[in-house]
C-alpha cells in the first residue's frame, strides 16, 4: 500500500471538488443552491448531474447504481441495476438519467412498516439526499455508484431513519437561527448539528465465529463462561494492537478514507479482542450515513483477514459490551460552535443559554433519549456495571456545576473554583478546561468542553434515532426561548430570567457522581428521574401525548409515522429474543447435551473398566463426576424442553406491545435458565468433547 493518504481521500466519492470540476458552472451553482438551502432540483439539473456522475463513475470501474437507504431496521438497504442500455444493433451502452438519480421505486413490501404500507399498496419511493455525497463502493461485485437516499412510502410517509433526521436538522438550525439573531448574529442562515461517533466492535477468529450458531444466527454468544482471564488486568486497553489486528485496521482505513470517512482514532478498549474507531466529526446527516459505512466495511474487511467483526452490545457476557458514543455540537455557517464557551460576556451569556437549553430538553424529554438508544441488545448493557445506567442525567463537571449553582442561586456567579471573578454579564467566564469537563465515563450524557457526549447509543444501531430525537428536543426548547426572548422589552434582563429559570427548573438532571452506584438509583428517583430498565419499557414514550406534539409541532413525525415505529420496536424486539431463543433450543438440542451425553457414556465406561480390571480402586472421582453431569443433563433438558413452550406460546400471540412484553417476562428468563446448567457443564466436560469454541478460545486467540 503505497498510496498516498491525501492522493487516497474521498478518491470514490462525488464530492464538491468533483462536482465543480465536471458540472457546467450553472448546473454545479444550481446543485449547491439546493444542497445548502434546500431548493427543489430542476429536472434539467438533476439530468446534467446524473450524466456526469455515471461518467466519472465508469471511469473509476462502476458497472452499477444503487439506491442507498436506512430502512427501519437500522441497517442499510440497496438494490443494485447496472447502466447497460441495449441499442438496436445488438450492443449496449452505459446510461443513468436525471429520472434514475432522483427517484427509486424499490419493491418495499418486506421492509418493516409498522402497519404504514399495507402489501397491496407495497410501493414504496427513495429519493436522492443531495446533501450526502454519492460514492463508490468497491467489493466483490464490483464498483458500484450508491446514491445516498431518503425511502418514503408511495403516501409520503417516512420509512426510513434518514428522512426524520434530515427534519430535524431543518427544526434545529431554524430555531438556533432565531436565538443567534437576537444576539445580534444577523450574518448566521443555518445552523448545523456536527456529530462525530466513536464505534466500538470486536474482531474473532473466522473460522471460529463460523463453529457458532450463536454468534452466526444472533450476533452474540448465547453460552459460555468467562476464562480465568477477563479484563480485569486491565492489559488490553489501549494496549499495543496485535500484528493481525493492525493489518485489518490498515486495510479498513484504507477502504474508509477512499470513501470520504474521516477515520482518524483507533485503539485496543477495555475487554479482550474490543476495539474502537472513531471518525473526525460531520453534519449529523453525514456521520450518519458515515458510520453506517464504517460498520459495513469493518465487516468486510474483517473477511479478508479471516476475521468476524460483532456489532453487537453484548457479544460476551462476563466482559464489557459495545457502544457508540454520540458526540454533537451545533455549528454556524460562519463557523462558530455555540456549545463553545466563549471569551467575552456577551458570548458567555449565549452559551449559559444554549448550555441550559440543552439541560432542559434532555431534562424534559429523557424517555425519548433512552427510547433513541434502546435495541435488545443494548438491555444487556444499560444499567449493567460497565456502560452507562439506564437513568439519563447529564454531567457538565464540578467547575460549571458550581457556576450554575451560583446563578440560580443568586441569580448571577461571582466566583469560581479555579480561582479568578466571574460575573454574567459584567465579567467573563472562566476559561473552561478540556480535561476539568471529561474525567467522568459513567454518565450517559456529558459535556466534553464544546460538545455533549451521548454515550448511550447502542453500537450496532444507527445513530440517526438518536440525533433526531436531540435535534428535536433541543429545537423545542430554543424555539419557547426565542418566543419569550422576541417579545422582551430589555432583553439582557429577560435572557438572564430565562436562563435562571430554566436551570433552576431542571437542574435536577445534572450528576457530576458515579453513575454506576446503587446510591445514584436511590437518589434520582427522589429526584422523579426516569429510570427505564428495557426496551419493551422504553417505546411507549414514542406516543405520548407530550411526543405526538413535540415531533408534529416541529414536523418530524405524523402520528402515524410515531405509532409505525412504535410496532416496528416492538417487532424486531419480538423477533430478535424469539431468534435467540430457538439457537439456543437449537445448540442445546443438537449440540450440548448430545456431547455431554458422550462425555456421561466417557465417564461411565471409565468406572465399569476399572472395576473390572481392578475392583478394589476408588472410582469415587468418576461417580461424583458422574452424578454432577447427569443431573446437569436433566436440568438442561428441562429448561430446553421449557424454552420450547414459551417461545411456541409467544408465536401464537399477535405482534404487538403484549407480545414483545411475554418474550421480556416469560422467554428471557426461559433463556436464562437454559443457559446456567450448560454453562456448568462447559466446566466440567472435557475439552476436547466440547462442540463449540470456547469465550478463552475465541477471545484470547484471534
Ligand atoms: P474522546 O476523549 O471521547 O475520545 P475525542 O476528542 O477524541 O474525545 O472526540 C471523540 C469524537 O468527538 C470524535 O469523533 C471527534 O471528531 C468528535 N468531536 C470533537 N469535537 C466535536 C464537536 N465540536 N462536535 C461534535 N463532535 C466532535
Ligand atoms: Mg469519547
Amino acid at each position: 500500500m503505497s498510496e498516498k493518504l491525501t492522493d487516497i481521500f474521498a478518491i470514490d466519492v462525488f464530492n464538491e471538488t468533483r462536482m465543480a470540476e465536471r458540472l457546467p458552472k450553472k448546473t454545479y451553482a444550481a446543485l449547491k443552491k439546493t444542497i445548502e438551502n434546500g431548493d427543489d432540483l430542476d429536472p434539467s439539473v438533476a439530468e446534467i448531474v446524473a450524466n456526469a456522475m455515471k461518467d466519472w463513475a465508469i471511469e473509476r470501474g462502476a458497472t452499477h447504481y444503487s439506491h442507498w437507504f436506512q430502512p427501519m431496521t437500522g441497517i442499510t438497504a440497496e438494490k443494485h441495476d447496472s447502466f447497460i442500455s441495449p441499442t438496436n444493433d445488438g450492443k449496449v451502452i452505459m446510461e443513468f438519467s436525471g429520472k434514475e438519480l432522483v427517484k427509486g421505486e424499490p419493491d418495499a413490501s418486506s421492509f418493516p412498516s409498522g402497519g404504514l404500507r399495507a402489501t397491496f399498496e407495497a410501493r414504496g419511493y427513495t429519493a436522492w439526499d443531495c446533501t450526502s455525497p454519492a460514492f463508490l463502493r468497491e467489493d466483490a461485485a464490483g464498483v458500484t455508484l450508491c446514491i445516498p437516499t431518503a425511502f418514503c412510502s408511495y403516501t409520503g410517509e417516512a420509512l426510513d431513519m434518514k428522512t426524520p433526521l434530515l427534519r430535524s436538522m431543518e427544526a434545529i438550525s431554524a430555531q438556533a437561527v432565531r436565538i443567534l439573531k437576537l444576539f445580534g448574529h444577523e450574518d448566521v442562515k443555518r445552523v448545523t448539528t456536527s456529530v462525530g461517533p466513536e464505534q466500538e466492535y470486536f474482531l474473532v477468529d473466522k473460522d471460529k465465529y463460523m463453529k457458532r450458531q450463536d454468534l452466526i444466527f444472533a450476533g452474540r454468544t448465547l453460552f459460555g463462561t468467562m476464562p480465568p482471564k477477563g479484563q480485569e488486568m486491565e492489559d488490553h486497553y489501549y494496549g499495543s494492537i496485535k500484528e493481525k489486528i493492525a493489518t485489518f485496521m490498515r486495510e479498513l482505513n484504507v477502504e474508509l478514507w477512499k470513501m470520504g470517512v474521516t477515520a482518524k482514532t483507533q485503539h485496543n478498549e477495555a475487554a479482550p479482542a474490543q476495539h474502537e474507531l472513531a471518525p473526525i466529526y460531520a453534519t449529523a446527516n453525514i456521520a450518519s450515513d458515515h458510520n453506517q459505512l464504517i460498520m459495513e466495511c469493518m465487516k468486510r474487511v474483517a473477511s479478508h483477514h479471516g476475521l468476524a467483526c460483532l456489532l453487537h452490545e453484548k457479544p460476551f457476557e462476563g466482559v464489557n459490551g459495545s457502544g457508540k458514543h454520540n458526540n454533537w455540537s451545533m455549528v454556524t455557517n460562519t463557523g462558530k460552535n455555540v456549545l463553545d464557551p466563549g471569551k467575552t460576556p456577551h458570548e458567555n451569556v449565549q452559551f449559559l443559554l444554549f448550555l441550559s437549553a440543552v439541560l432542559q430538553a434532555v431534562d424534559e424529554h429523557a424517555d425519548l433519549l433512552r427510547i433513541s438508544a434502546a435495541n435488545p441488545g443494548n438491555d444487556h448493557r444499560l444499567g449493567a456495571d460497565e456502560a452507562p445506567p439506564a437513568i439519563i442525567s447529564v454531567f457538565i463537571g464540578s467547575q460549571l456545576e458550581d457556576v450554575l449553582s451560583q446563578l440560580i442561586e443568586t441569580g448571577e456567579a461571582k466566583s469560581c473554583k479555579e480561582g479568578g471573578k466571574l460575573n454574567i454579564g459584567v465579567h467573563t467566564l472562566p476559561e473552561l478546561k478540556k480535561d476539568a469537563t471529561d474525567r467522568n465515563r459513567t454518565s450517559p450524557f456529558a459535556f466534553t468542553g464544546n460538545k455533549f457526549e451521548f454515550r448511550m447509543v447502542a453500537s450496532s444501531m444507527s445513530i440517526a434515532m438518536a440525533n433526531t430525537v436531540l435535534n428535536t428536543i433541543v429545537a423545542d426548547v430554543l424555539d419557547r426561548m426565542a418566543d419569550e426572548l422576541e417579545q422582551a422589552e430589555d432583553f439582557d434582563l429577560a435572557i438572564h430570567d430565562l436562563i435562571k429559570k430554566s436551570l433552576t427548573d431542571h437542574n435536577r438532571i445534572v450528576f457530576n457522581g458515579n453513575g454506576y452506584a446503587e446510591a445514584w438509583v436511590k437518589e434520582a428517583e427522589r429526584r422523579g428521574l426516569p429510570n427505564i430498565k428495557n426496551m419493551v419499557d422504553a417505546i411507549p414514550a414514542l406516543t405520548t401525548k407530550k411526543a405526538i406534539d413535540l415531533f408534529g409541532k416541529h414536523h418530524i413525525f405524523t402520528p402515524v409515522e410515531l405509532h409505525s415505529r412504535a410496532e416496528v420496536l416492538y417487532e424486531s424486539y419480538s423477533k430478535t429474543i424469539n431468534i435467540e431463543a430457538k439457537t439456543m433450543i437449537s445448540m442445546a438440542g443438537v449440540q450440548f447435551i448430545p456431547a455431554v451425553i458422550n462425555y456421561i457414556k466417557k465417564l461411565a465406561d471409565s468406572i465399569n473398566a476399572v472395576k473390572a480390571a481392578a475392583p478394589d480402586i476408588d472410582v469415587s472421582v468418576q461417580t461424583e463426576l458422574l452424578k454432577e453431569t447427569s443431573k446437569l443433563l436433566s436440568k438442561a433438558e428441562a429448561a430446553r424442553k421449557k424454552l420450547e413452550a414459551v417461545v411456541k406460546e409467544a408465536s401464537s400471540m399477535g405482534e404487538g406491545a403484549d407480545q414483545a412484553a411475554f418474550f421480556r417476562d416469560k422467554v428471557v428468563p426461559a433463556m436464562e435458565e437454559l443457559r446456567a446448567p450448560i454453562d456448568a457443564l462447559e466446566q466440567i466436560v472435557d475439552k476436547e468433547l466440547w462442540p463449540v469454541p470456547t469465550y478463552g478460545d475465541l477471545l484470547f486467540e484471534v
